[in-house]
C-alpha cells in the first residue's frame, strides 16, 4: 500500500528543490535588518520537488469534504454550490490595491455601491455597509449601531438585549461583547416566540431584541409584527440575524417585518465560498434612523463618480481595514446579477421546497419534533426504536460520512434533544435528495436492527471520532517539540 504522509516535513529529501531562482543582480543590503533579529541557523524547511508538493496538498485536500465533493446539508450554515463564474469575475479584480487612487477604481466602487443597494432592497432596509468580515462581526457592528442610536438620544439606561433560547450562539455572545446584559426568553410550545414572556421581559432597560425569522427550527415566526410592536413600544430596536436568507429572499423582507438592523452572510445565502476559516462577508443593513452611525467610509455616488466618504461625524468608526472582503463581494455581486430578482426568489422557493420534500419523506422514519411546513431547513431526531438501542444523532452523523455525505448540523438548536438540522438548499437535484433520503432510511433501519454498526462509524476516514472539545481547547499545532 502507498505510504500515507501526514506532514510535508516527512517527505523531505535533502537537496530536492521545487524552484531555481536566478542569481541576485543588485547589491545585498542585509545591514537593513539589525543583526540581533537575524536567525543564526537555517530554518528547517522541507526540501521537495514541485511534483511532491503538488501531490502532498492534493492528497490532503482529498481527505476534506466540500460542496464540490458531495451533498452537504448543513442546517443554519447554507452550504450551497458556488457557481464557478463567481470565481472568474473575482479573479478580474486581483490586481487592484486598496490604496489605489479613487479615480482608477471607479468600477470597484460601483460594484460596492450596487451590491449594497441590492442587498438593502432584499433586506427591506435603507442602506447597507459591506465592511464586516463575517456574520458574527456583522452582528457586533449592528449591536454597536443600536448602542450608538440610544446614546445619541442621551438614553444611557438601556443595558439589556433580549435573546430567545433558540438563538444562534453568536447572538448572546455578540450582545455580551458589545457590553450588554442578556435576557433569555423561552420559546413557546409551537417553537415560536412566547409573546407573554416577551411582554414580561421588555422595559425601559431594553436596548433591543435579537431574532432570526425563520427561527433556528426552520419555522416562520407568524407573530413577528406583534413582536416588533412590543419591542418598539418599549423603546427598543429589533436586530435580525440574517445569516440565512435562503427561505425569504425575494419573498418577504426583514425591514417590512419591523426589524431596524440586520446582517447578511454573503458566504451562506449568496453562494460565496464558506468554511475553513477563509474570508467571509457579513454586510449590515439598516433603517434610515441608523444610517448616521454606519461604519465609515461609505461609498457615495456624486456627479463626478463614486467617492469614499469619511465625513460622518456620528459614525461608530471603522470595523475593518479597508472596505470589507472585496473579492467575496464581487462573487456575491456576480451571483446576484446572474440570478436577477426573479432568480433570487426562485432560489428561495426551491430551497423551501427541497427542505419540505426531505421532511415529508423522512416523516415516520425519524422523529420530527415540529412537524409542519418548514422554511429552508428542519430539525429531526433518531426515532424511538433507535433511541432504545442507544443510537444517537452522533452515530447517524458519523455513519453518513461513511456513505459519502457531510452530516447535517447536529446538537443545535439546543432546545431540541439530539437535534439534526437538515438544510438541502436549492442547488441540489431531486436525484441527490432521493439518494440522501434512501441512505437516511437505511441508517434508521440499521439503528433499529443492528445498532453496533452505527456505533462504530466512521470506518472510512483517517480519524474516527476525535474529541472535538479537546481539539478546540488544546490544539496541537506543532510538528515536533
Ligand atoms: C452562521 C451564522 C452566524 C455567524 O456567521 P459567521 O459568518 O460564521 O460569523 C450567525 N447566526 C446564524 C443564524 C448563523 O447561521
Amino acid at each position: 500500500m502507498r505510504k500515507e504522509y501526514n506532514l510535508i516535513f516527512e517527505r523531505s529529501i535533502e537537496g530536492h528543490r521545487a524552484y531555481d531562482l536566478p542569481n541576485i543582480d543588485v547589491p545585498v543590503l542585509d545591514s537593513l535588518i539589525p543583526s540581533e533579529y537575524l536567525s543564526e541557523t537555517d530554518i528547517p524547511l522541507p526540501e521537495l520537488a514541485e511534483i511532491d508538493v503538488v501531490r502532498h496538498y492534493t492528497n490532503l485536500s482529498r481527505r476534506n469534504f466540500g460542496v464540490d465533493n458531495g451533498f452537504y446539508p448543513l442546517g443554519s450554515c447554507t452550504m450551497k454550490y458556488n457557481p464557478k463564474i463567481n470565481e472568474e469575475t473575482a479573479k478580474l479584480f486581483n490586481n487592484i490595491h486598496p490604496y489605489a487612487d479613487q479615480d482608477c477604481v471607479q468600477g470597484a466602487l460601483h460594484i460596492m455601491a450596487h451590491t449594497a443597494e441590492m442587498l438593502a432592497e432584499i433586506a427591506g432596509m435603507d442602506a447597507c455597509c459591506l465592511q464586516p468580515a463575517a456574520g458574527a462581526h456583522g452582528e457586533l457592528t449592528g449591536i454597536m449601531l443600536i448602542k450608538a442610536y440610544h446614546e445619541s438620544r442621551n438614553d444611557f439606561d438601556r443595558k439589556i438585549i433580549i435573546v430567545p433560547d433558540a438563538a444562534h450562539g453568536t447572538n448572546p455572545a455578540t450582545a455580551a461583547m458589545a457590553g450588554y446584559k442578556i435576557k433569555e426568553i423561552k420559546s413557546a410550545a409551537d417553537g415560536g416566540i412566547d409573546l407573554d414572556a416577551l411582554r414580561a421581559a421588555v422595559g425601559p432597560d431594553t436596548a433591543g431584541l435579537m431574532l432570526t425569522n425563520p427561527s433556528t427550527l426552520g419555522l416562520f415566526e407568524k407573530n413577528i409584527i406583534e413582536v416588533a410592536r412590543i419591542v418598539h413600544d418599549a423603546g427598543g430596536l429589533l436586530y435580525y440575524d440574517g445569516a440565512n436568507l435562503n427561505a425569504v429572499m425575494g419573498i418577504v423582507r426583514p425591514g417590512d417585518m419591523g426589524f431596524d438592523v440586520m446582517h447578511i452572510n454573503l458566504h451562506k445565502t449568496f453562494s460565496t465560498p464558506h468554511g475553513g476559516g477563509g474570508p467571509g462577508s457579513g454586510p449590515v443593513a439598516v433603517k434610515e434612523k441608523l444610517i448616521p452611525f454606519l461604519p465609515k467610509p461609505v461609498v457615495k455616488r456624486t456627479e463626478n463618480g463614486y467617492v469614499l466618504d469619511y465625513d460622518r461625524p456620528q459614525s461608530i468608526g471603522r470595523v475593518k481595514n479597508f472596505y470589507g472582503n472585496f473579492s467575496v463581494i464581487v462573487r456575491a455581486y456576480t451571483y446576484l446579477l446572474s440570478l436577477g430578482a426573479d432568480g433570487i426568489r426562485e432560489a428561495a422557493e426551491n430551497a423551501v421546497l427541497n427542505a419540505n420534500y426531505i421532511r415529508s419523506k423522512l416523516r415516520g422514519v425519524y422523529d420530527i419534533p415540529y412537524d409542519r411546513i418548514c422554511m429552508h431547513e428542519f430539525v429531526a431526531t433518531p426515532n424511538e426504536k433507535m433511541r432504545a438501542n442507544h443510537v444517537t444523532t452522533m452515530d447517524v452523523a458519523k455513519s453518513l460520512i461513511d456513505r459519502g455525505y457531510h452530516p447535517p448540523t447536529i446538537y443545535f438548536p439546543l432546545i431540541v434533544h439530539e437535534a439534526m438540522m437538515i438544510e438541502p438548499t436549492e442547488t441540489e437535484s431531486k436525484a441527490t435528495l432521493d439518494a440522501f433520503i434512501e441512505v437516511m432510511k437505511q441508517l434508521a433501519h440499521e439503528g433499529e436492527t443492528n445498532p453496533e454498526a452505527l456505533h462504530n462509524a466512521p470506518v472510512t476516514t483517517p480519524i474516527g471520532r476525535p474529541d472535538d472539545v479537546k481539539a478546540a481547547r488544546m490544539p496541537i499545532v506543532k510538528f515536533c517539540e
